[in-house]
This record gives C-alpha cells, sequence and structure tokens, in this order.
C-alpha cells in the first residue's frame, strides 16, 4: 500500500478545522474496527477520525508505505509498472485508492474575477478568522457549501450563497439519524447494475447535511433565518459583475419532491418491515422558501464582496496513471470496480458498486467484491 503522504492524510491535510464528519459515529466502521465511544449518535472531529484510521492501520496490519508518492502507472510484461517517489515496482495488478476528492472543481470563469476579490476552495479554507472582513459569496449548496455559509455568517460577515442543483435531506427523521433509514431501508445499499441512471447518481452532489452536537438540519431554510442571502446558479461572469441563473423556485420545489419521495421510501419501509410501532410519526418538512427577489447579478468590482468560496465539488486526480482508462472529464471507465486493463480495480469511486460507495463504513462490501474480482483474475487463466 503505498501513500504518498501519512495514514488519513486527506483527513489531516484537505480539511477545515471545524469539520465533522457528517455520517454518525456508529457508522464509523471497517472491517474489525467499530466506534466503541460513548455517543454513538454523535459525529466525529477531523482529529477523532484521523486518530480512529490509523488505528484501523495498525489492528488490520496493513503493509502502508508511507511517504511514497506514485508518479507513474504504466502497463509493463503483461502486468505493470509503477513509479513511485521511493523506487520502482512490477507488480501484476494494481488496486486504485487515491481517493474521489482529490482536487477542489472550479468552474473556468473564476480567471475572470477581479484580481481585487479573495479566492478560496476548500482545501485552503481552515476557518473564519483567515478571511478578511467583508461578504463572502459561497459558491455551491452541497454539503461543504452549507457548512461553510453557516460558519461563515456565524462569524458575523454577510453572506451570499448561490445555490445550484442541491440534495435536501433533514439531519434526523421520525426520531432517528436519516442516515440510519438510509441504510436501515436499503437505500444506501441499491447496487450499481440496478440503478436506473448510473451516470446521474454517481454525478448527484453530496446531501445537505452537517455533523453537529446538536443535531440540527442544516437545509437553505435554517440558513435564510440566519441572514444567508440566496442567489441562483453561477452562470458566468460579464464585464466583472457574477450572473446568477433565475428559477430558484423550480429547483426548491424540485429538490423539496425529491426530498418527499425519499421520505415516502422510509415510511413505505417502515411499514412492511414493521418498524412504524417504534418509530416516530412520518414527518413532512415547510417548502423551501424562496426569497422575494433574488438578485441575478452582482458587481464583484463594487468591495461587496471581499472574499469568493468555491465549494462546487471536488474530482480525483489520475495525472499519474498512464493507462487508457480515464475519460474525457477525467473520471476512471470501470465496471463496478474493475477498470477497462487487465488486473487494474478501484475502490472509493461514487456509487461503485453500491450507493454508500464512498463512505467510509459503505468501502467493507465493496473491497470484498472487487478483491474477489481480484483473485480470480490472478488465479485465472492471464496470470502470468
Ligand atoms: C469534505 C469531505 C467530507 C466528507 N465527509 C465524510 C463523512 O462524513 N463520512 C464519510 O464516510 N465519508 C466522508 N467523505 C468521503 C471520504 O472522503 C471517504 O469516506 C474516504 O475518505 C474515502 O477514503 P479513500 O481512502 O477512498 O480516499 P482518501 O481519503 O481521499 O484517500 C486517498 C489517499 O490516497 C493518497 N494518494 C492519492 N494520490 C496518490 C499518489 N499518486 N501516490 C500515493 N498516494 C496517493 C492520498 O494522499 C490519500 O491519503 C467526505 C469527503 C470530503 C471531501
Amino acid at each position: 500500500m503505498l501513500e504518498r503522504g501519512e495514514v488519513a492524510n486527506s483527513w489531516r491535510r484537505e480539511r477545515w478545522d471545524s469539520l465533522r464528519l457528517l455520517t454518525p459515529n456508529w457508522q464509523s466502521r471497517l472491517p474489525g474496527l467499530r466506534y466503541e465511544g460513548p455517543d454513538p449518535d454523535g459525529y466525529m472531529t477531523m482529529g477523532e477520525v484521523t486518530a480512529f484510521i490509523e488505528r484501523f492501520a495498525t489492528v488490520s496490519g496493513a503493509p502502508v508505505r508511507t511517504g511514497t508518492d506514485v508518479t507513474s502507472v504504466r502497463r509493463a510484461d503483461g502486468g505493470y509498472h509503477v513509479t513511485t517517489s521511493a523506487g520502482e515496482i512490477g507488480c501484476r495488478a494494481v488496486v486504485i485508492a487515491s481517493g474521489a476528492c482529490n482536487r477542489p472543481a472550479v468552474p473556468p470563469f473564476s480567471d475572470a474575477v477581479p484580481a481585487s476579490v479573495g479566492q478560496l476552495t476548500p482545501f485552503g479554507y481552515r476557518g473564519p478568522a483567515q478571511l478578511p472582513d467583508g461578504g463572502v459569496l459561497v459558491v455551491g449548496a452541497s454539503a461543504t457549501g452549507v457548512q461553510l455559509a453557516d460558519e461563515l455568517r456565524r462569524s458575523g460577515r454577510p453572506v451570499t450563497l448561490s445555490v445550484g442543483e442541491h440534495v435536501r435531506l433533514p439531519r434526523t427523521y421520525r426520531g432517528r439519524d436519516v442516515l440510519w433509514w438510509m441504510d436501515a431501508s436499503g437505500v444506501w445499499d441499491q447496487r450499481y447494475d440496478e440503478l436506473e441512471d448510473l451516470t446521474r447518481a454517481r454525478r448527484l452532489p453530496s446531501a445537505q447535511l452537517a455533523g453537529t452536537p446538536e443535531r440540527a438540519t442544516l437545509d437553505l431554510n435554517a440558513l435564510t433565518s440566519m441572514g444567508v442571502e440566496l442567489v441562483g446558479r453561477w452562470a458566468a461572469v460579464r464585464d466583472g459583475r457574477a450572473l446568477f441563473s433565475g428559477g430558484l423556485r423550480n429547483m426548491f420545489s424540485l429538490a423539496d419532491l425529491k426530498m418527499e419521495r425519499l421520505l415516502d421510501t422510509f415510511d413505505e419501509w417502515a411499514k412492511t418491515d414493521g418498524y412504524d410501532a417504534e418509530a416516530g410519526p412520518p414527518e413532512r418538512f415547510a417548502p423551501t422558501r424562496v426569497p422575494e427577489t433574488a438578485r441575478l447579478e452582482l458587481d464583484l468590482g463594487s468591495g461587496e464582496i471581499a472574499t469568493i468560496v468555491w465549494a462546487t465539488g471536488f474530482r480525483p486526480d489520475y495525472g499519474w496513471l498512464d493507462v487508457p482508462v480515464v475519460d474525457a472529464k477525467g473520471q476512471l471507465n470501470h465496471e463496478g470496480g474493475a477498470a477497462d486493463s487487465p488486473g487494474m480495480y478501484a475502490l472509493g469511486l461514487p456509487v461503485l458498486r453500491r450507493r454508500k460507495s464512498t463512505f467510509i463504513y459503505g468501502i467493507e462490501d465493496d473491497a470484498r467484491e472487487v478483491i474477489g474480482h481480484l483473485a480470480r483474475f490472478l488465479a485465472g487463466p492471464g496470470r502470468l
């Protein structure tokens, strides 16, 4: 196992200070290791996640070589030749577990933002104290965007949030964490080869969730109540002005509708599985409030916005992969984790084999199947 940094590198280096997992503690489990502390319904801090993964590395006896940067992987002699910062390796099979979120995804028009406005991505953001005074424009309203808008608003700054397609969820539903329902009702176990639109499922933004000790819902209504101004999806920059799409009403209705459909699925499961009596009564939530007037443009040169925070998602980085298995959009071509190159596999990518594939707790089932495939490959007729 080659790791360019340290064990749990992404949690140590690429997250902001206040972040907690949005998955509850009881869901932080890896084969042979689970959370056994006093607060199963709480959410781990970054220090706690790092310690948990370090402990897993020890308990599992994983042969990790830290400080080993893989700079190239290419086909050679029926297998692969791997170049690293600590030497060359020949191998018959490769498992790509380099993560789905190696780089922040920032739209190209960020280049046209006037130099007077500071720009940050979640990789560079640590906390509000690092920002100058003045207004902040947070772009993107998925898990990262809503959490940063919340934290920056609480720091006293005026915050505008640019909202594109998003997934709305309550933190708790009928007395349980909403992720408990995703798990229990089987939604998270839905398999990649059973989904109607796999490409869409793989592109779905993260849900508007935060892991706070209060277990509070952090949806757009909560942010509006705090004084965050909502604007539409940021579409372009023209003459130093940010141009936002209209149609917030439609976008909000769609997110509300999808949330309700998901809650219907949970209720249906509770009824058929006999859980109805144990859970609280079904709940429905107020529709997302549409601002009376949503601005369609904002003058970036006016001084109103001092900083832009791009919470527009993340993408993987395969710059080191010299095997033609990456598509034009920079995503790995694979079938349930088997890449388009014999003996090459992947883990930890969105809906790799199940909806839960990119979550810490989702890896176990995927890994078992992918490694089963790999073992058959090594034992099969293609073996060297
Ligand atoms: C902001 C954010 C919040 C998240 N919150 C949650 C959450 O609450 N709960 C949850 O379950 N999941 C959460 N996730 C998803 C989380 O990233 C995954 O659950 C988990 O980290 C995936 O583990 P991984 O090992 O596949 O990828 P990563 O954690 O990204 O690990 C990949 C590793 O590969 C190393 N690497 C990459 N390229 C190379 C190279 N060329 N050579 C050598 N080493 C390399 C990196 O240094 C890194 O350590 C979150 C993700 C983000 C971005």
